[in-house]
């Protein structure tokens, strides 16, 4: 990609080394641990964490954090739109602030008004208005707070477990993150999540998975956009859709040695991601990603 000379996104929120004692690669803390445990059995039987989190932060009380989850209640908050000087912030920077030019866009087109999200880069363990999330369970976006959540470290996972490398790739990451945001931006999160309350839970994994999609979808758009812009180059479009499938939930399955099972997926198989992420990326139009129809 050519992204050292976009603009540079003024939502980001560094939180990096922000947490105490969980150096030295992502050692868990018992509190934290536990709290992934269960994230971890719920995804097993079909429920997506994330909403689970926003369950938890939602249903009175809140998630509390315990004193040992190792956040640093002490440390000063980060300042808006401060940047980062790093390589990787730099780069997921760029890539938020071409989100947010083709997302603006398009709604201005639609006649409506774009809000941007922000996006919080952290290291091992954050709390956001849905909980508190370990890195283990890669990007996230939070309805809650309208936040993308990411610890860079999730990339060299990307790399190296799931062998999908180059910036395109991790572009894609977060332009699907921004897809959720414009999901809720658009009233779709709300509404599917007002359809699964009703359902049995097989039906409602159905929906999450077209959830899931629809933010590929989101993600192609966006690569339309910055293709049409100039920004790709060769081979950016098979390092995004490498990324696609290698991150399907039967290709996670596989890899955790679990057997595949479709009525516990949450993001959709491999094929599917590969084909909406595709759809948005050749049509450029949002109105093609309509995967609840
Ligand atoms: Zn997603």
């Amino acid at each position: 990609m050519r992204w050292r000379d976009l603009r540079r996104s003024q939502n980001v929120e560094d939180v990096r080394g922000r947490t105490r004692g969980l150096g030295g690669g992502g050692g868990l803390k018992i509190g934290g641990l536990g709290l992934l445990v269960m994230l971890v059995i719920a995804w097993f039987l079909g429920a997506n964490p994330l909403q689970l989190l926003a369950l938890l932060a939602g249903g009175g009380g809140g998630l509390t954090v315990p004193s040992e989850s190792g956040i640093d209640e002490t440390a000063p908050p980060a300042t808006p739109g401060a940047e980062a000087q790093d390589e990787g912030a730099q780069f997921v920077s760029a890539i938020l602030a071409d989100t947010e030019d083709t997302w603006n866009e398009i709604f201005q087109k639609n006649g409506r008004q774009y809000e941007e999200p922000r996006l919080v880069l952290f290291t091992d363990v954050v709390r956001s208005a849905c909980g508190t999330a370990q890195s283990a369970m890669g990007p996230f976006y939070c309805p809650l707070d309208q936040k993308v959540y990411i610890d860079l470290g999730f990339y060299r996972d990307l790399e190296q477990r799931f062998g999908a490398a180059g910036d395109f790739a991790q572009a894609y990451v977060i332009a699907h993150e921004v897809g959720h945001h414009v999901q809720n931006q658009l009233g779709i999160a709300e509404r599917v999540h007002a359809q699964k309350q009703q359902l049995p839970e097989a039906q409602a994994n159905a929906l999450s998975v077209l959830m899931e999609l629809q933010a590929d979808c989101y993600a192609g758009v966006w690569g339309h956009s910055a293709a049409q812009r100039g920004h790709l180059e060769t081979g950016d479009v098979d390092e995004g859709l490498r990324a696609a499938s290698s991150i399907g939930d039967d290709r996670l399955q596989r890899q955790s040695g679990g057997m595949v099972s479709p009525d516990s997926f949450t993001h959709g198989s491999s094929a599917q991601r590969v084909e909406w992420f595709r759809r948005g990326l050749e049509s450029g139009d949002p109105n093609r990603c309509d995967t609840f129809r």
